[in-house]
């Protein structure tokens, strides 16, 4: 029995067609500036999300330690919600490698309120740390996939601007966002100081996020890049995958939000309660007086793979990619309805 993996959009391969563009990339050193095909890649995502430049990078954690980095000095805050990726995911990067501290607002789905982020701003004054930057999250993770309205996104900005801070959007999911809105990259980007970006969740490529911003704060993010121990030489094979990545696989992201909801649908028929509305290709999933750690364990002896969510213990994460059909959705609903029979 072949397993549907459920448990994470970054369980994607790289398509054939993928492979093939990584074998013909043209490549140099990248720490020298001289890969061409990272240079091309940095130059397309800085446009699609309206920013002066774009930096490669290994991973979504550097590149939103990165962004942060460059924001803060030690001593600083930042305000961001209490399931944020940047605090929660990142093996307290924030505070081992910049010194700096979060102040955590309980966000419903994880998405702020102006009104409550500019509560939580600190006054000025010898005794108080320095609030410097809101991180926001887009699509979000613990949101269960949820998706910013952009007037929120504005009003935050507006917010930002006002108080002389910085914003910076994790767009892990950014892609996932657009394709379930319409929105245009750059118009969710348009107020943050800083962006990351990842190739490696829906778009399927093996490894890759990017930051983005304006010229002078991506030349100090490259410095940081170094420092932490990312700067990559003939980087150009896993660029070339990004920019396959981004061409070819934007696009079919609403067949992964279609599957995501034919899965919500399916799980609401066996009985299951869904926490959030399913927006995009994340589904939270409940079922009463079983813990999700041991439906997992079960699912998994039938071939399909979700893991607990975490924030509660009934609560499994579910989540659809490039490698699940919309047959396969069909194939786990039917595995999972004979576990539950089952016990
Ligand atoms: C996955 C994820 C990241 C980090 O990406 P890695 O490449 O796994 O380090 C950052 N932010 C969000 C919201 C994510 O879901």
């Amino acid at each position: 029995m072949t397993p549907i993996d459920l448990r994470s959009d970054t369980v994607t391969r790289p398509t054939a067609a993928m492979r093939e563009a990584m074998a013909r990339a043209e490549v140099g050193d990248d720490v020298y500036g001289e890969d061409p095909t990272v240079n091309l890649l940095q130059q397309e995502v800085a446009a699609l999300l309206g920013k002066e430049a774009a930096l490669f990078v290994p991973s979504g954690t550097m590149a939103n330690q990165v962004s942060l980095g460059v924001l803060t000095r030690p001593g600083d805050e930042i305000v961001c919600d209490a399931g944020a990726h940047c605090i929660s995911f990142e093996s307290g990067a924030l505070a081992a490698l910049w010194g700096v501290q979060a102040r955590t607002i309980a966000a419903d789905r994880g998405l702020l309120d102006p009104v409550e982020v500019e509560a939580a701003i600190r006054p000025a004054g010898d005794v108080f740390p320095r609030t410097r930057a809101v991180a926001l999250e887009n699509t979000h993770n613990r949101g269960g996939g949820a998706v910013y309205p952009l007037e929120r996104i504005r009003a935050l900005g507006e917010l930002a601007r006002r108080r002389g801070l910085h914003l910076h959007l994790d767009g892990a999911r950014l892609w996932n966002a657009c394709a379930a809105t319409g929105i245009a990259p750059a118009e969710y980007a348009r107020e943050a100081t800083t962006v990351s970006v990842c190739l490696s969740k829906g778009l399927g490529a093996p490894a890759g996020s990017l930051v983005a911003g304006s010229r002078d704060l991506v030349a100090e993010a490259r410095r940081l890049r170094k420092r932490l121990g990312g700067g990559m030489r003939q980087a150009g094979v896993l660029a070339a995958a990004g920019l396959h990545a981004l061409r070819n696989h934007r696009g079919r992201l609403a067949e992964d939000h279609a599957n995501a909801r034919r899965l919500a649908d399916g799980l609401t028929e066996l009985g299951g309660l869904l926490p959030f509305p399913v927006e995009t290709n994340l589904v939270f999933v409940a079922f009463t007086g079983r813990s999700a750690a041991d439906l997992s364990a079960r699912l998994a002896s039938e071939g399909v793979l979700a893991n607990p969510e975490g924030s509660r213990p009934e609560l499994l994460r579910l989540v659809t990619h490039l490698d699940v059909s919309r047959a396969q959705v069909d194939d786990a609903l039917a595995r999972i309805a004979r576990v539950l029979r089952a016990a």
